[in-house]
């Protein structure tokens, strides 16, 4: 039984109920920390009600609205990084009221020593580990880009947003090469991301393809970019300078352009009503697979996204030999009712 293991390795992962009596796509691990206290991390999740007892810690790995943080930004026991704050600051319009670290720094969390470790995934995007009581290494993702500089762990707690082996469009590569094409072709050029994340990355990969001008973007999209990279280089307004304009617009933005602007959205979906071009902020299923055997945990448990992609991948791992439950096969409940 691998919840079973979970627990000899000192480790009870917990799920979270909503109002209605259904689960929230939530974990929150429990273990004992050096002194042999219990302590609670929230991953990624919404603020538990303060009438409730609270987690030692919010983590956020990062400011994608799927990971919680405009919920978890407003606890002073939030932890994230100083870029995933400001980005939730621009996102939300909120203050963020928790304690920040820069990448790669260690924390105390209640005299737990916390570690981070980027992935790559957007700007300030960080994964964080801790050992307990017994020595167990665990190691949180959130979304995974790039898992190079990630630690060997025991228990690994990650994503699965591209985890169906089975699925076609879970299987991808960055295509540089078109999206490098489609920038210097003659006429205006538009490429549909998301403001956060995606909107980065693709000035990122503009301005290492040798592109100097000016990069059009809505005015939040530009405060996002201008805090989370060092060396933007000109970002503009929307409003059309001529024929060379390079957009950067989310992608259900792309139709409010001129007719002669060509459009492109950068993603690995298939469903938009333009090409698109095959750049992801994340690993495809071979990628996930890969970072599990490098990182070599005694079991993986997939919590993200919602869906079924958890437990497909949790699955495609046991059937390779390793140890892998989903957060679907999770019984225990953060126990809030009794209070
Ligand atoms: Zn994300
Ligand atoms: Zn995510």
């Amino acid at each position: 039984m691998i919840s079973k293991k979970l627990i000899d390795l000192g480790v009870l992962a917990l799920r979270q109920r909503n109002s209605r009596g259904t689960f929230k796509p939530h974990i929150s691990i429990r273990f004992r920390d050096d002194s042999g206290d219990l302590r609670t991390f929230s991953i990624d999740t919404t603020r538990t009600l303060g009438k409730h007892p609270q987690p030692d810690a919010y983590l956020i790995t990062h400011a994608h609205s799927d990971h919680n943080g405009k919920s978890a930004m407003l606890s002073p026991r939030a932890v994230c990084t100083e870029k995933t704050a400001a980005a939730l600051e621009i996102r939300h319009d909120k203050k963020y009221v928790g304690s920040m670290c820069s990448l790669g720094d260690d924390i105390d969390i209640e005299g737990v020593r916390v570690k981070t470790y980027p992935t790559e995934h957007t700007a300030g995007a960080t994964s964080f580990y801790w050992e307990n009581d017994v020595g167990t290494r665990i190691l949180v993702t959130g979304d995974v880009k790039d898992a190079s500089k990630l630690p060997p762990c025991d228990v690994l707690i990650t994503e699965a947003n591209y985890g169906d082996p089975e699925d076609p469009s879970c299987h991808f590569a960055d295509d540089l090469d078109s999206m490098k094409c489609a920038l210097f072709e003659s006429g205006p050029v538009a490429f549909g991301a998301y403001e956060f994340g995606k909107a980065q990355r693709a000035v990122e990969l503009m301005r290492g393809f040798g592109y100097n001008g000016a990069i059009r973007m809505e005015a939040r999209t530009r405060a996002l970019t201008r805090s989370m990279l060092e060396d933007a280089g000109e970002l503009a307004g929307l409003e059309s300078g001529g024929e060379d304009d390079v957009f950067v617009v989310a992608p259900w933005d792309l139709n409010k352009l001129p007719w002669n602007v060509k459009k492109y959205v950068l993603s690995c979906r298939a469903d938009y009503p333009y090409p698109t071009i095959k750049i992801s902020d994340h690993l495809d299923v071979c990628g996930l697979e890969t970072m599990v055997r490098k990182l070599d945990p005694e079991v993986t448990l997939v919590y993200h996204p919602g869906g079924h992609r958890p437990s497909k991948f949790s699955k495609h791992l046991n059937s390779i030999g390793i140890d892998s439950i989903s957060i679907d096969q999770i019984g225990n409940v953060l126990s809030n009712e009794f209070i």
